[in-house]
């Protein structure tokens, strides 16, 4: 399509789909009569939600309800399935790889990088070999699998949670909440190197508290100021030496950027994640944006950088595709100005702490606003309603026996 501007996304995360959609709001006409083209590279052809982690683990959501198709969700751009291997700023070119091995070279105008972040197997000995992650949605697919099989013969499986942040608090309530309502022996350990919802700070230290009780009524095993040094096939070793011997280890302790090649020198020193200015933009790169977990940016109201997480992953996408649009139209950029919402976590079914624009929420209210909120800000309204159909009615009848159980295997 020669004569379009060409503008190409890396990633089929939220930066990616929010960067797309801004694109289309501001030039959808430009992209429908070939002016603009938009092209995609995901190596996974649909994006993954990962907010509904505890409730997939419970076996309370289909992991297919979590995924979503990313051709449907970005229908005027071009979507190649692979992987971006090089960037090559000097040249405006990206190189490609596909699945079956074809290499590709995609020279850009502007180029977006939302390529998230990773799980950091490396980061802990004996992790990648005895450990699960599970960002990506194969490995999420392979313990459901896994658990299940352990479940169905029941047998006694003891599971060690490394990470005391949201996503370790409601990996272990939801997993003791399903070992409970199946009736299977082994115990959850929930392992954290600080107070669990640490990173709350004493002003939503009333939510930090209401987790902490919550998760010892449904009978977790709390380990606060555990430093965890290994992994191994039968448990976890602390740094104090003391072991914590489990079945199964799930990390939720954090990730590690996505270090493209060609992107080194765009690095920041300490988070080793892409220097952005205030308009998401690489600095001295015009035409090189980026956001999300990949990103480091600058949090516009107080010191410091901006939480990693979805929302401001998509406000970020959302930036820098507007950005791109203005710079496309020889507009002037606008900064980056987002402020945050709030936070949520969940505490099993129908319990959860919410902050929301200060207001402080906890148990059933804080749960029905998290479920709201997630479902509103999954990339399909119809993935949404299907969450708040699993969650409110389909799941909880199924545990009575009055409705069928879906499988847990399906995937688009
Ligand atoms: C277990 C877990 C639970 C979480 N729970 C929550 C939660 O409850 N609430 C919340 O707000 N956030 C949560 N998060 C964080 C949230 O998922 C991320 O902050 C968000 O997805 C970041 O969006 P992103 O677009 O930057 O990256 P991602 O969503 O990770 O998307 C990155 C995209 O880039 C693609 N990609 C990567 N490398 C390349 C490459 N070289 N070439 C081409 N494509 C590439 C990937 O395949 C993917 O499509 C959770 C994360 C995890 C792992």
């Amino acid at each position: 399509m020669s004569g379009a501007a060409q503008v190409v996304i890396v990633g089929g995360g939220y930066v990616g789909l929010d960067a797309y959609r801004a694109l289309m709001r501001r030039l959808g006409r430009q992209v429908k009569r070939g002016q603009v083209q938009i092209t995609v590279v995901s190596p996974l052809p649909y994006h993954t939600f990962h907010g509904f982690t505890g409730e997939g683990l419970g076996e309370l959501v289909p992991l297919a309800h979590t995924l979503t198709p990313l051709p449907p969700l970005m229908p005027h751009a071009r979507y190649l399935q692979g992987t971006v291997t090089r960037v090559d700023a000097q040249r405006q070119q990206v190189e490609v790889h596909s699945e079956e091995g074809q290499v590709q070279l995609l020279t850009y105008e502007h180029l977006i990088l939302g390529v998230g972040s990773v799980d950091p197997f490396d980061r802990l000995p004996g992790l990648r070999e005895h450990g699960r992650c599970l960002k990506d949605a194969r490995d999420m697919r392979a313990f459901r699998a896994e658990l299940h099989a352990r479940f169905q013969a029941r047998q006694p499986t003891t599971i060690n949670v490394i990470g005391g942040g949201y996503a370790g608090v409601e990996m272990a309530a939801a997993l003791r909440e399903r070992q409970q309502r199946e009736g299977l022996g082994g115990e959850i350990h929930l392992l954290s190197s600080g107070p669990v919802l640490e990173t709350l700070g004493p002003a939503l230290a009333p939510l930090a508290a209401h987790a902490r009780q919550s998760l010892q009524g449904l009978g977790v095993q709390l380990h606060e100021g555990v430093r965890i040094r290994e992994v191994t096939s039968g448990g976890a070793h602390a740094q104090d030496d003391r072991f914590f011997p489990a079945d199964l280890t799930l990390f939720a302790a954090g990730i590690a950027p996505a270090v493209l090649p060609g992107t080194e020198a765009m690095r920041h020193p300490h988070s080793g994640r892409l220097l952005t200015d205030q308009y998401m933009r690489v600095p001295g790169h015009t035409n090189i944006w980026t956001g999300g977990d990949a990103a480091h940016v600058a949090h516009p109201k107080r010191p410091g950088d901006c939480p990693v997480n979805a929302l401001w992953a998509m406000k970020h996408g959302m930036c820098a595709g507007n950005n791109v649009a203005r710079s496309l139209r020889g507009q002037p950029l606008r900064p980056f100005a987002y402020g945050g919402l709030g936070q949520s976590a969940s505490l099993g079914h129908f319990n959860g702490i919410t902050e929301l624009l200060g207001l402080q929420f906890k148990g059933p209210v804080a749960w029905v606003l998290r479920l709201a909120f997630f479902a509103w800000y999954m990339p399909s309204k119809r993935q949404g309603v299907r969450v708040v159909a699993d969650l409110l009615w389909r799941r909880p009848r199924a545990m009575q026996g009055k409705a069928p159980v879906v499988p847990t295997s399906a995937a688009p």
